[in-house]
């Protein structure tokens, strides 16, 4: 049985088709979909970007795309053949009117769905959005993507919702968090909402504690100078796990429904208590290691952006206060994992006399090998007695579902396909992204003021070990990150 659902026929345009999220991931991405039998006959790519090339130049620009950022199970010499002939390309400036009468030209006559995706710097938007609609580029089926990062702060995020409200409806714009096209992350709904079994206990009087951990082991990499103006607070925190935060903690919305999901992801922002400085945690990484430390990275013997936070966060509502969530993300640790963790509270009685630490534990996995783990005590096998061991009930999908969930379309063919839909459930809102970063500011405000340094941690450690003395303060560990 297929479980690809067919969408209407588009025409997609990548501003920025030949910059290297298209070239690793939108682009593999879209051929994916293509190969899977998720494109209409007639729907079209279309490169536009500053560089001067033909589309038949652009084709073989695609083809090398996605020889080395990957094709799919399904995908062969042939395919990709195929796949070329969708494509086309226009050179035009974001900030000039040279290339958009060509533009015109190409979309001139098709009423179909109208996606762009800027996937251009975020300085270029409001440019964008302005020329799409004095070239009259838009119909009642356009849409358009943009790519964070979503301003810095809550003044610049408030300018560019401005000047993308200027020529479009809130319902036309798709901001990704490609977070939010994980499959796990989709699961969590499922698994919150279509169970009786955890709901019930989803609040503060049976979860003793959340963790919600992002670790790299990647350092900046030749983004320094971008990350070095952003840190970990604002590259990772303010979207990224902040959107986590949301779904794990929001209250059930009436419907999966994209406004009904977002108002209640936009309540949980607005609960979110301020973060006092010694909840926050954070950190640089040093020399140590293989690769050059972050300041060498970045070219900045004094810089004190950090690419390690840990945090201590609170939620005051009636479902959640008294539960801490613990954020933690950095970059140069010892592993690549990314994992949501509840952590149910101890029995208050045991019957087995001996005390046991053993409580429930529900983790979320979203990389490496994404699937839900629910830890559960039963009794140790063999004649030694009423001995307790804790085992997972693992849910990973590959196994549970088989064949289907091996290959399952990573986020951006996903979220993509969302946009073609017009289904906004897994986008944040104008309102969400201002709201994180209006919880945002002052703790990076506070930093400033304070002159903070961050700390050193050991390249390919889990980070500073005051991290560890936050979660011991409260008589918690984190989990290890493996
Ligand atoms: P890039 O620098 O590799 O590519 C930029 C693209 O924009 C090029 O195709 C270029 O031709 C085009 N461009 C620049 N100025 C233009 C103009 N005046 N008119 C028309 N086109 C113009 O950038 P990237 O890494 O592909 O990132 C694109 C966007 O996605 C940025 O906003 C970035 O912050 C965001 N982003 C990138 C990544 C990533 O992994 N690369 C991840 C998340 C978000």
């Amino acid at each position: 049985v297929s479980r690809v659902i067919p969408v209407d026929t588009f025409d997609l345009v990548i501003f920025g088709g030949t910059g290297d999220l298209a070239r690793r991931k939108i682009l593999p991405g879209l051929f994916r979909r293509f190969c899977a039998g998720q494109m209409p006959e007639d729907a079209r790519v279309i490169g536009a970007a500053r560089a001067e090339m033909s589309a038949d130049e652009y084709r073989s620009f695609v083809a090398d795309a996605i020889r080395e950022f990957g094709g799919g199970k399904s995908c062969d010499d042939g395919t990709l053949e195929a796949f070329q002939a969708r494509l086309e390309y226009v050179t035009v400036d974001a900030m000039g009117d040279d290339g958009w009468p060509e533009m015109v030209k190409l979309m001139d006559g098709r009423d179909v769905v109208r996606a762009y995706y800027f996937s251009v710097a975020p300085s270029l938007f409001g440019d964008l959005a302005s020329r799409l609609h004095k070239w009259e580029l838009t119909n009642d089926q356009t849409r358009i993507v943009v790519e964070k990062p979503f301003g810095r702060d809550l003044v610049t995020a408030k300018a560019l919702n401005a000047s993308l409200a200027e020529h479009f409806d809130e319902s036309q714009i798709y901001r990704i968090d490609h977070y939010l096209g994980k499959e796990t992350v989709q699961n969590l709904m499922a698994v919150r909402f279509g169970n009786m079994l955890f709901e019930p206990l989803w609040n503060s009087q049976y979860v003793d504690h959340i963790q919600i951990t992002v670790a790299e082991t990647v350092g900046v990499g030749g983004r320094g100078d971008y990350y070095d103006r952003s840190g970990a607070m604002r590259d990772m925190v303010q979207n990224h796990l902040m959107q986590l935060l949301c779904l794990i903690a929001m209250e059930p919305p009436s419907k999966f429904d994209p406004d009904a999901v977002r108002d209640e992801k936009l309540k949980v922002i607005r609960a979110l208590d301020p973060v006092a400085p010694h909840h926050v945690v954070r950190g640089q990484y040093d020399a140590s290691g293989d690769g050059p430390g972050y300041r060498e990275a970045v070219e900045d013997p004094r810089s004190r952006t950090e690419s390690y936070v840990a945090m201590k966060v609170g939620i005051s509502n009636w479902r959640w206060a008294g539960t801490p969530f613990y954020l933690r993300t950095g970059k140069r640790l010892v592993t690549r994992s990314s994992e949501i963790s509840v952590v149910f509270k101890e029995l208050n009685h045991s019957i087995f006399g001996e005390k046991q630490d053993h409580r429930n534990t529900l983790s979320i996995r979203l990389q490496p090998n994404e699937g839900i783990t629910l830890n559960v005590t039963i009794k140790e096998p063999g004649p030694g007695g009423m001995r307790l061991v804790d085992v997972p009930l693992d849910m990973t999908f590959a196994e549970a579902l088989g064949e289907d969930a091996e290959d399952p379309p990573d986020a951006y063919e996903r979220l993509i396909m969302d946009v073609i839909r017009g289904n906004q459930t897994l986008f944040m809102r104008g309102d969400e992204v201002e709201a994180a970063w209006a919880w945002t500011d002052p703790i990076i405000a506070g930093w400033e003021a304070r002159g903070d340094v961050p700390k050193p941690y050991e390249s390919g450690s889990s980070g500073p070990g005051d991290a560890v003395q936050m979660l011991a303060r409260d008589t918690r560990v984190w989990r290890e990150v493996k």
